[in-house]
């Protein structure tokens, strides 16, 4: 099992650890070239959507990868990927995120719950996180916080927005690999 590593910008590095100790191969993508190997699934870590968005533009990566998707292939979005997958970006999942949810006091902060789909609650660390504010049909709600949407499934596509990259626990990233 191979997977991309969207590797512009953000906390890949922990993205690779987690689906290395996990048994997959991983490669980073950097430019075009990197994403032209063959590959089942794509992890779109957490970092800046805004600086994400123009880099994928920039390299000529936006489209290559929207088509990708959309043909299907096993994608995980983290914090800033899950913004990158919603309507207003890449537009591939039926959701519309919200930025910067928490506000300036609750920017960033820890909790532990629940998730469909694995046994135990998994702790969750939400950094200048956002939340899924409107989901579409399609889309199946795996976990919330404070009545809040911070997980959710479509098709093969995964999506949180806490970072699993930086707990230790594999559990969701064994989920996305699961999809593979
Ligand atoms: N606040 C960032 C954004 O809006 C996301 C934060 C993150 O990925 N940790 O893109």
């Amino acid at each position: 099992m191979r997977i991309a590593v969207l590797a512009l910008q953000g906390a890949f590095i922990e993205h690779e650890r987690m689906l290395r100790q996990l048994g997959a191969e991983v490669f980073e993508v950097r430019q075009l070239r990197h994403w032209q190997q063959p590959k089942d699934g794509l992890v779109i870590p957490g970092g800046e959507s805004t600086t994400m968005m123009r880099l994928l533009h920039d390299l000529r990566l936006f489209d290559p990868i929207r088509q990708a998707i959309l043909g299907g292939l096993p994608t995980f979005g983290t914090c800033a990927g899950l913004i990158l997958l919603d309507r207003q970006h890449l537009g591939t999942m039926d959701i519309l995120a919200r930025r910067n949810a928490y506000g300036r006091q609750l920017g960033s902060f820890h909790t532990v719950s629940a998730v469909q789909g694995i046994d135990s609650a998994i702790p969750m660390t939400f950094i200048r996180a956002p939340y899924i504010e409107e989901a579409g049909p399609a889309v199946q709600v795996l976990a919330e916080v404070g009545g809040r949407i911070v997980a959710a499934r479509e098709g093969r596509q995964l999506v949180t927005a806490f970072h699993p990259e930086l707990d230790g626990n594999p559990a969701v990233h064994r989920l996305f690999l699961d999809s593979v």
